[in-house]
């Protein structure tokens, strides 16, 4: 196809992404230059002509793909807005209980005291989704322009400069032919455009890629599969947060989960798998369910209780060693996409909105000086290095590392040692792998975990993976190209069947990948995308051990629905 006719408009700032970072960056950099402003006439400086912000998310609502684990340090929001709760911060409890507890296969062991990772009390318990529509009104109070239904599909540059993005085109059929609806993607060109994607951001990874941007460490990933249930009023706890560590796995493994209350006598169980196992037969979806299964706790909580809402999304575990540089000439890197991810203590929204007022400082100077370059952009790293979220990363920095020597080391040696020593432990720099790199052959898998009979749900406590994309609210058109893109399909159907087990369709937690008979030729197989399913969450493109599949952006608009996750 020749190069379409594209529309194109140019912004002062770009964000990529409506999540807590960019929007509170992109509230952060109004306010600031208001404020800058209104003191000119005292200093004598120059004042900043009010900055045109544009905000991008490719969801068809702001809101609609957010989903955390969402219990929040009130921190950031606090010095991002003092008076947030009087201004309707959507909080539906404030943590009252905080507990940890193990989980053995059958059973449950409370611990008594809560170690201070999981001392949550005074956090509150947000749906990320409604704060995220919550800050997105608050920056259109301000004057920031925000195009929900926008996808961003790649990065554009100009020489060592980016200068903005492209969106993704609308209306090619399953062929790659245009229908008659097809509309090319938008030139948005900016001064500095700043990615906070989420976690595994196409376009961050495209950025890290082309300008070497990678930290020390390979960043590395865990699934997190999220169930709201609404339970009888009588198991309801407001206030109430539980963090929970499974017994290792056959691989040494150790799972997680959390859970917490919502209104409405909801509550947000989630379950986190991690995607640097060994077990090519690892199944985050299947991991959650058996443990709602086998749980006596969880099966006396869900008792008569009602499935609502069901979602996954990759969490990034790597931390301060596997945090990329933050900036390049014309962009910046905030939120989950820069690995400001506290994961020693499961918390990520305050980090985000922390580096996304980091970001708005260092554009206020940006804008004074109007240079868009490394030099002024540098700026925020050093305030990220001079700020407490950078020394809540020191002290979790060799948690990830840490596990990945072994898990039993992690949690009954060095994580003990890291929390007296401000997070050195034994080793000061613990060299980590890519999640992918550590998957076994299914050879060497033992016979009992490999020849495991396939889940049978019940249909009222667990799901299969199917039903439970119901509850997703994803959509994606079908007369489309897969926005997964698989390099070359043939390895799927030889190397990857033989030496792996097809590990795809056991990962995706949304069964978007099936190995189909081909017709004609008994005993083979060939990959079948069922893209509609899709649900956003990254695992494939981090999990695959041929590092062949591709997650790209699909049509804007479409994607989960995540509204109250
Ligand atoms: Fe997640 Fe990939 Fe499956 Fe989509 S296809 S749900 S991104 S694993």
């Amino acid at each position: 196809m020749s190069q379409p006719e594209r529309e194109s408009m140019e912004v002062d700032i770009l964000f990529v992404g409506a999540g807590p970072a960019t929007l509170a960056s992109a509230y952060h950099l109004m306010k600031q230059v208001e404020a800058h402003n209104q003191r000119c006439g005292e200093t004598g400086e120059t004042p900043i002509e009010p900055p045109s912000i544009l905000v991008i998310e490719k969801a068809a609502n702001v809101g609609d793909h957010q989903l955390s684990g969402g219990v929040m340090n009130p921190r950031a929001i606090k010095e991002l807005m003092p008076d947030y709760q009087q201004q309707g911060f959507p909080i539906e409890y404030t943590c009252s209980q905080d507990y940890f507890w193990l989980f053995t296969r059958k059973g449950t062991i409370k611990s008594p005291i809560t170690p201070p990772m999981f001392q949550k009390r005074g956090y509150h318990v947000v749906s990320l989704s409604n704060v995220v529509k919550w800050l997105a009104a608050k920056c259109e109070e301000v004057g920031v322009e925000i195009y929900p239904g926008f996808a961003a599909a790649e990065i554009l540059t100009e020489g060592d400069r980016v200068i903005g993005i492209r969106t993704g085109d609308m209306g090619i059929d399953k062929h790659g032919k245009p229908k008659a609806n097809y509309q090319p993607g938008m030139d948005i060109f900016a001064g500095v455009t700043v990615l906070g994607e989420g976690v595994r951001g196409s376009c961050t990874k495209q950025l890290i890629g082309q300008f070497g941007l990678g930290g020390a460490n390979p960043q590395t990933y865990e699934t997190g599969i999220k169930e709201i249930w609404r339970v009888k009023p009588e198991k309801h706890q407001p206030g109430r947060v539980v963090h929970g560590s499974m017994f290792p796995d056959f691989f040494g493994q150790i799972n997680g989960m959390w859970l917490y209350d919502m209104k409405d006598n909801l509550i947000s169980f989630g379950y986190v798998t991690s995607l640097s196992s060994e077990d090519p037969t690892n199944d985050p979806h299947r991991a959650s369910q058996e443990f709602k299964r086998d749980s006596p706790f969880m099966r006396d909580l869900l008792d008569g209780a009602e499935l609502v809402r069901y979602g996954a999304k990759c969490i990034p575990t790597g931390g301060l060693h596997a945090m990329p540089k933050l900036y390049a000439n014309g962009a910046m890197i905030v939120g989950d996409s820069a690995s400001m991810l506290n994961i020693m203590k499961l918390a990520g929204i305050h980090m985000a909105i922390k580096s996304g007022m980091l970001a708005a400082e260092t554009l206020v100077d940006a804008l004074k000086q109007r240079d868009y370059s490394s030099k002024t952009l540098g700026g925020y790293a050093e305030r990220f290095k001079e700020s407490w979220a950078y020394q809540e990363h020191l002290e979790g920095r060799n948690f990830t590392g840490s596990n990945e020597i072994a898990p039993l080391f992690g949690m009954l040696i060095n994580i003990p040692l890291m929390l007296i020593t401000k997070g050195r432990g034994l080793i000061p720099f613990i060299k980590t792998h890519p999640s992918h790199a550590a998957m076994k052959k299914i050879w060497e898998v033992p016979k009992e975990v490999r020849d495991r009979p396939p889940f049978v749900p019940d249909g009222v406590l667990t799901f299969s993976k199917e039903h439970l994309v119901g509850f997703s609210g994803t959509q994606h058109e079908s007369d489309q190209q897969p926005h997964l893109k698989v390099a070359d399909t043939n390895i799927c159907a030889t190397s990857c069947r033989t030496d792996y087990g097809n590990p795809c369709e056991k990962f995706c937690p949304a069964a978007v990948y099936e190995m189909i008979d081909v017709v004609g030729k008994p005993g083979a197989k060939e990959l079948f995308i069922h893209h509609e399913n899709c649900v956003h969450c990254k695992t494939c493109d981090i999990a695959d051990p041929y590092q062949i599949i591709t997650w790209t952006t699909p049509q804007g608009g479409e994607g989960p629905d995540y509204t109250r996750m």
